[in-house]
């Protein structure tokens, strides 16, 4: 109900001040970037996932609170008040923006009142394909897709389970479902002039020999960035070993085979704000002041 007339015309590309998406990598630009935390669910059940909402956790899926649509467009103003060098705004969770509205509702009220800044989802891509031209519609311009395998069988085991179309799906069947969405949706986007990065969780033991099989296959789908994230033990792999600085760099240097490799990524919060590696102003933008206006 949210999405203005259909546009037949590709997204603009962005403006190159994304601190994950230049060049230069994040923490070396003077480019900030602002998280949105609107999405509260998600529809597929990652194993090392655990969702949180508290001020303490430096991770993703974790978030102060959850805001809603118009809520984030107040944050994103004083945001703008507070750091001016803010140019990109991102929903990135804590769930998954596409299992729900209510991230499309956010970027289309941001889109509105701030043209100028580049909209950035992150999303496990799993309704990707059926979204992507409300998200180019409403400003959306960079977009990562998180795909921890390639192969069913593995990825089966890192997310048994996803929701499709109404209906709970499990194991190797989910796992088709979703890579097929993935592929699809990197390949649509990337046709439709969007920046396209692709995270992988590194999980020792399920997926650290197949890192660049996956950047091989998400290279040719059009993706152009690759971020290998380093497992945070915890959920049901809370068991597991995080990956060595070794296995890291092998993870990285067999990807950078296929695809240009992002390797500054802070693993920022859901609620993230400020220039990446130089300020954080999410405490003063959630500060009892705003709670309280
Ligand atoms: Fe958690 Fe993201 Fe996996 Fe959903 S897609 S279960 S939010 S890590
Ligand atoms: Fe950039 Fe990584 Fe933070 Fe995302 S999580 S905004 S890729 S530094």
């Amino acid at each position: 109900a949210v999405l203005a007339s259909s546009s037949s015309s590709s997204a603009a590309r962005p403006s190159g001040a994304h601190p994950c998406f230049g060049s230069a990598g994040a923490g070396t630009a003077r480019a900030g970037r602002l998280h949105l935390p609107v999405s509260p669910s998600c529809n597929i059940a990652c194993e090392f996932c655990a969702r949180d909402f508290n001020r303490r956790d430096h991770r993703p899926g974790v978030s102060r609170r959850l805001l809603t649509p118009s809520e984030a467009l107040a944050v994103t103003e004083r945001a703008l008040r507070i750091c001016p060098d803010i140019g990109v705004a991102g929903i990135a969770g804590p769930g998954d923006p596409l299992a729900t509205d209510h991230a499309l509702e956010t970027f289309a009220l941001i889109h509105a009142a701030f043209p100028h800044l580049t909209n950035c989802l992150s999303t496990n891509g799993l309704r990707l394909p059926e979204r992507l031209e409300s998200l180019i519609e409403v400003g959306v311009q960079t977009i990562t897709v998180t795909v921890n395998a390639v192969d069913p069988d593995i990825q089966a085991r890192i997310s048994p389970r996803i929701v499709w179309r109404g209906r709970r799906v499990e194991g190797r069947t989910a796992a088709e479902i979703l890579i097929a969405s993935q592929m699809e949706g990197i390949r649509r986007a990337a046709d439709r002039g969007i920046a396209l990065k692709v995270n992988a969780v590194l999980i020792p033991g399920l997926n650290d020999a197949h890192m660049g099989t996956i950047a091989e296959a998400v290279a040719s789908a059009g993706a152009s960035l690759f971020n290998i994230i380093p497992l945070i033990p915890q959920h049901a792999l809370a068991g597991t070993l995080p990956p060595s600085a070794a296995q890291i760099a092998k993870a990285r240097f067999q990807a950078g085979a296929f695809i240009r490799v992002f390797s500054h990524c802070q693993r920022c919060r859901a609620d993230a704000a400020g220039i990446p590696g130089i300020s954080d102003i999410a405490d003063r933008l959630y500060g009892r002041r705003f709670e309280a206006e």
